[in-house]
């Protein structure tokens, strides 16, 4: 048994914290489950993940009680003669890409998706990429990204996507003025709520990356202002800078306050008059406020433990001790990106204990020591807390469901009632 360690607390002048770091086992799915969320936003692309049957048997299981429609994915299984050496790997490889673009010719974009299999027997997937662009243009784009689970976590698949793609868009031309580009990918009608905002706030021209059709990814250059939609965008950032656009630093579009304070980036940056964002922001906020204070009082002063999973849990953390009233007893996030970050940490109490990475005995430990309300944690882990008496929510439930924006913030918090009330209902039951 491990000793409980106490985690680091943010610094009370909200300089970077300086969290415990945790270096032990991981307990979170790897970044293949990205591809669940991606190939819904884009909507002529299909992910094509080169790996093992495991692979093959996660994106299934996962995707088959998440998702309802056509899927655009599939798995090139690497099999035990290729791990032997006996086949040559990119010309099997070339095989199922012709194969399957021979009977899907309305695939506009292929993305071959590295694994922990193609890395470990080091499959060069940027050069098959190169090769498949070269056969297959015009009519497909060929580009390629790592959902190994040697990475951090799940959400890193998405990060390493977007920043692939920052290398394939086109540059805008010399003349080009500024224009904001929102980063991370959106449910649809997020993405149009805020394109109405942007809209009536004069900020323009407006793009989304990932974009809806891979034939209409947007320019970039040094007049593009990029919004991060998303905290863990961290590989991606630093692809759109290396493009010449510049971050705008925020808080994510979490809650009423996170919403209007990362539209507020924007209108900064695109100067607009306080005033007008005022005017336009006005209804919105009020009814964030309005949908949130309904869930209030099943939210308020309940602990609330957040194990590392998502990336997103500094601003889950923010929303619901700011606007819903919970108590946070401990925020753990896989990774912190501090310069990203920067806007939801000034937000959270200084008090709040900060783990960064994982190891899932140690956090588990504290977390049935704290006995909270509500653990916020992984799939693996919300079963054997429920057998221990306490409630939990999926984080991977967050980038599934639309809860960023005004018009979700009510949404948001009742995400985190649900649990509560379903454990209520249960005791009541018993
Ligand atoms: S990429 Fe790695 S962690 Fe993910 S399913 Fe395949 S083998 Fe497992």
């Amino acid at each position: 048994m491990n000793a409980i360690t106490p985690p680091r607390t943010a610094p009370a002048d909200h300089s970077p914290v300086a969290p415990l770091r945790q270096r032990g086992q991981h307990e979170v799915f790897c970044g293949l489950t990205s591809i669940i969320w991606l190939h819904r936003k884009v909507q002529d692309a299909f992910f094509l993940i080169v790996g093992s049957r495991t692979c093959a048997h996660l994106m299934q299981s996962a995707a088959g009680v998440m998702i309802f429609a056509e899927p655009r994915f599939g798995t090139a299984i690497i099999e035990e003669r290729d791990l032997a050496g006996m086949a040559d790997l990119h010309e099997e490889l070339d095989r199922v890409v012709a194969r399957l673009l021979a009977r899907r010719p309305e695939i506009r974009m292929l993305v071959l998706v590295g694994s922990c299999p193609s890395e470990v027997i080091k499959l060069d997937l940027g050069k098959a990429a190169e090769r498949l662009a070269r056969l297959h243009a015009p009519a497909t784009r060929v580009m390629h990204f790592s959902g190994s689970g040697i990475e951090t976590t799940f959400t890193q698949g998405e990060d390493n996507f977007l920043a692939s793609l920052a290398r394939e868009l086109p540059a805008t031309d010399a003349s080009a003025g500024p224009s904001l580009m929102v980063a991370g990918a959106l449910p649809d009608v997020v993405e149009d709520q805020f394109r109405r905002i942007f809209d009536a706030l004069g900020i323009g021209p407006v793009s989304f990356l990932p974009s809806r059709a891979s034939t209409g990814l947007p320019p970039i250059g040094p007049g593009t202002r990029v919004l991060l939609a998303q905290p863990y965008l961290g590989e991606a950032a630093r692809a759109l800078e290396a493009r010449g656009a510049t971050v705008l630093s925020a808080p994510f579009p979490l809650g009423e306050e996170g919403t209007t304070a990362w539209l507020g980036a924007a209108a900064a940056a695109f100067g607009v008059e306080p005033g007008r964002f005022d005017a336009i922001t006005k209804a919105g906020r009020r009814r964030a406020r309005e949908a949130v204070a309904r869930h209030r009082a099943e939210l308020e002063g309940r602990r609330v433990f957040l194990f590392p999973d998502s990336q997103l849990e500094p601003s889950i953390a923010r929303f619901l001790s700011r606007e819903a009233g919970a108590e946070i007893v401990e925020i753990g996030s896989p990774y912190l990106h501090r310069q990203h970050l920067a806007g939801e940490l000034a937000l959270l109490s200084p008090g709040i204990p900060f783990s960064e990475g994982q190891d899932v005995d140690r956090q588990l430990d504290r977390c049935r020591a704290a006995r909270p309300d509500l653990a916020v944690c992984g799939m693996g882990l919300a079963n054997p807390l429920e057998a221990e008496g306490i409630a939990t929510k999926w984080s991977i439930e967050l980038v599934f469901t639309p809860v960023q924006g005004y018009e979700q913030a009510g949404d948001l918090a009742e995400l985190f009632v649900r649990p509560l009330a379903r454990r209520a209902a249960l005791k009541l039951g018993a």
